[in-house]
């Protein structure tokens, strides 16, 4: 078994250190944020200090497949959460009946969970800090890589602190999250750089937090719905707390104006369905903005060759993903699994084998993943250009027009919406959950006859008449 530094204690470096520890792992979390987590969902949400994430207090939500891996894997955190407020809610039971056609057999397999993000973080984090075997150390930096000083290729034997103590480590683990310092600090230990994959373009995000009068369940469900050239996002959480948030491009500039709370009221009110919940919605916050995110991947095994031996990265620190599909805590608990297992197989290899073997088991698990997201990203952020420019969005091949169509259906049929949630939920590939007879074509169907855009939202004229354009 192996001495482990994780660096980072943000979700995923959580997770990864409480699944390498229950394997039998010693392994010792730095994280830079010296707050230790407050017990309460409302302490956590009002009073924890966590600088170093700056999506803290930002919608999150937890999709099928995190609370499904999760009841797998540390069925312990799942209830920390519900313990702290948190909920298991489907986007199918909270529809309308006209919507789903009732409930069936098998949708609570459909089920997220909905918790704000500080309180994920706090089930986490009391998670960590009962499992044997674990230390996680707060306001601890670290600065510096050690190395073995022998080989071609660094081979890193533990990390420097900020306070100039020597962490020693059979395995580094960066979960630094998407601004971890890694590169810098391979470069300072003699390393080639990492391969950086990165978009020019990204998403803004505009969101707004209400809360029910009494903590009641939150009045919505999790939905991401497109309009012209501007989406709405719905994220319920715990204690009668919910999020809508506007997606928009972030070259966008009229948009912009969405940081003024009596603006983006009025862009809201032409999102059908919000009339009701706004109306009876406390709101918590102002308007918070998040732009700069863009899909980017840091691989280092460049051409087969470790850049350096003895670290890995997971998570964010690997690969970051447009945040509205919800994908980013998900990705990184595969991840973390996909460590542990990478571990058990193959922890006594050579460094550099096993530098190889964790790169190929990355790409063969969640590889696809961030490139399909990524895939998403391009096609929408392209489709809202076109808006923009009032022209007709022209992709080519025809994934793009078959994603819209089976977006299309879901909202009417309820055998695509079962089928459509099954692949946002990242239980099933689009190919597995359209293997029902009769689906593929009952969905062309639907969404050659359907508009791009449902009728009842807002065109781009009237977004930007509400703007003030
Ligand atoms: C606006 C927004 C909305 C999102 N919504 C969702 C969602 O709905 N669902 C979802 O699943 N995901 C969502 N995500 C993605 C999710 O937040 C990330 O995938 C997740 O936080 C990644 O966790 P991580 O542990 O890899 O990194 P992080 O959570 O970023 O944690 C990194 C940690 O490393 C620490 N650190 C940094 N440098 C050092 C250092 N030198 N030494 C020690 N510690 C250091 C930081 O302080 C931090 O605690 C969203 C992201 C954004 C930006």
């Amino acid at each position: 078994m192996t001495a482990i530094a994780v660096l980072g204690a943000g979700l995923t470096g959580l997770t990864t250190a409480v699944l390498l520890a229950r394997d039998g792992h010693h392994v010792t979390v730095l994280e830079r944020d010296p707050a230790e987590p407050p017990a309460t969902a409302e302490e956590q949400w009002a009073h924890w200090d966590r600088p170093g994430v700056s999506q803290f207090r930002l919608p999150h939500i937890m999709l099928a497949r995190w609370r499904a891996v999760m009841e797998h894997e540390a069925p312990d955190v799942v209830a920390e959460v519900e313990r702290l407020g948190g909920l298991r809610l489907s986007s199918v039971e909270t529809l309308p009946t006209s919507v789903t056609g009732g409930l069936r057999p098998g949708d609570e397999q459909l089920q997220g969970m909905a918790a704000r993000r500080p309180v994920v973080e706090g089930a986490l984090a009391a998670v960590a800090a009962r499992t044997p075997r674990l230390t996680v150390r707060r306001g601890v930096t670290a600065t510096a890589l050690v190395t073995d000083g022998r080989g071609a290729v660094p081979h890193v034997t533990g990390v420097v602190t900020g306070a100039g103590e020597t962490v020693e480590a059979g395995l580094v683990v960066d979960a630094m999250g998407r601004r971890s310092a890694l590169a810098d600090l391979l470069a300072r230990a003699g390393a080639r750089q990492p391969l950086e994959e990165r978009e020019d373009h990204g998403f803004a995000y505009y969101g707004r937090y209400f809360r029910t009068p009494d903590g009641a369940r939150p009045p919505v469900s999790y939905t991401f719905r497109h309009f012209e050239s501007v989406s709405l996002l719905v994220i319920p959480a715990d204690a009668g707390v919910w999020a809508w948030v506007l997606v928009v491009a972030a070259d966008d500039r009229p948009v912009r104006a969405l940081r003024e709370n009596d603006v983006w009221d009025r862009v809201l009110a032409l999102m059908p369905g919000t009339a009701e919940a706004r109306a009876s919605g406390v709101p918590m916050t102002d308007v918070q903005v998040m732009s700069g995110l863009q899909d980017r991947r840091r691989s280092l095994v460049v051409e087969g060759e470790p850049v350096a031996t003895g670290v890995v990265a997971v998570g964010d620190a690997w690969a970051s993903t447009n945040p509205s599909l919800g994908r980013g805590s998900t990705m990184g608990l595969a991840h973390a699994c996909i460590l542990r297992d990478v571990l058990r197989a193959a922890g006594s290899a050579a460094p550099g084998e096993f530098a190889r073997c964790f790169a190929e088991a990355t790409a063969s698990g969640i590889g696809g993943l961030f490139e399909a997201t990524r895939g998403y990203d391009r096609h929408r952020l392209a489709e809202v250009a076109a808006d923009i420019a009032g022209v007709p969005y022209r992709p080519e091949g025809d994934a793009w027009p078959r994603l819209s169509a089976f977006d299309a259906a879901a909202q009417v049929d309820p055998d695509a919406l079962r089928a459509f949630r099954l692949v946002a939920e990242l239980l099933a590939s689009a190919e597995e959950a359209l293997a029902v007879p009769g689906l593929e074509a009952k969905i062309a169907r639907i969404g050659g006859s359907t508009p791009r855009y449902p009728v009842d939202g807002p065109s781009r004229a009237a977004l930007l008449a509400a703007l003030g354009e």
